[in-house]
């Protein structure tokens, strides 16, 4: 996917460069910035067979269902992630729960005009019953608990998640 910014160069603002994959160089002034995979964590939370999906209020994708999670920071571990996500999403305390990871996708992520390619690490988390949440509105509408196998795949927000469900429904993670 192209991205449709990046029409100047931020150093010397001419429109003269090459962006070719992640790497966009300014032949005017020779500046490059790299465009690089982000770090971003999706999180199957699990009550028995069921597992947690909220659905997204805000683009891309509203109204989609998407698995709680969310870019990396700067200095932080994906499990600090998880972590952090979790809490501000759900308002759940997920510090003391064993955090497993269960293997990656990589994905695009659209937003206002610019395209994030991301690496989605996916993790779970076994609860023994389903937790009181507080949903942050802003970004969650409601959430609903599916089994993976009885779940429509075209109302999962995002590829990376479809096909990652699809391997765990077929056992292949
Ligand atoms: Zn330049």
């Amino acid at each position: 996917m192209q991205n449709k910014l990046f029409n100047f160069c931020p150093n010397c603002g001419k429109q003269n460069h090459t962006f070719q994959v992640n790497k966009f160089h300014c032949l005017e002034c020779d500046y490059v910035y790299f465009h690089n995979t982000a770090g971003a964590v999706a999180v199957f939370i699990e009550v028995g067979e069921e597992v947690l999906f909220t659905k997204r209020n805000l683009n891309p994708q509203k109204g989609f269902y998407d698995l709680p999670g969310g870019f990396t920071d700067y200095y932080e571990s994906s499990e600090q992630t998880v972590i952090r996500e979790i809490q501000e999403e759900l308002k759940l305390d997920v510090s003391n729960e064993k955090i497993e990871y269960l293997g990656s996708n990589p994905n695009e992520y659209e937003y206002k005009n610019v395209v994030y390619h991301t690496l989605d690490l996916f993790y779970k988390i076994k609860l023994t019953k389903k937790p009181k949440l507080e949903l942050q509105q802003s970004e969650i509408s409601t959430v609903v608990w599916k089994k993976l196998n009885e779940l429509d795949l075209t109302t999962i927000a995002f590829e990376s998640q479809r096909k990652f469900i699809e391997k765990l429904v077929l056992n292949l993670c």
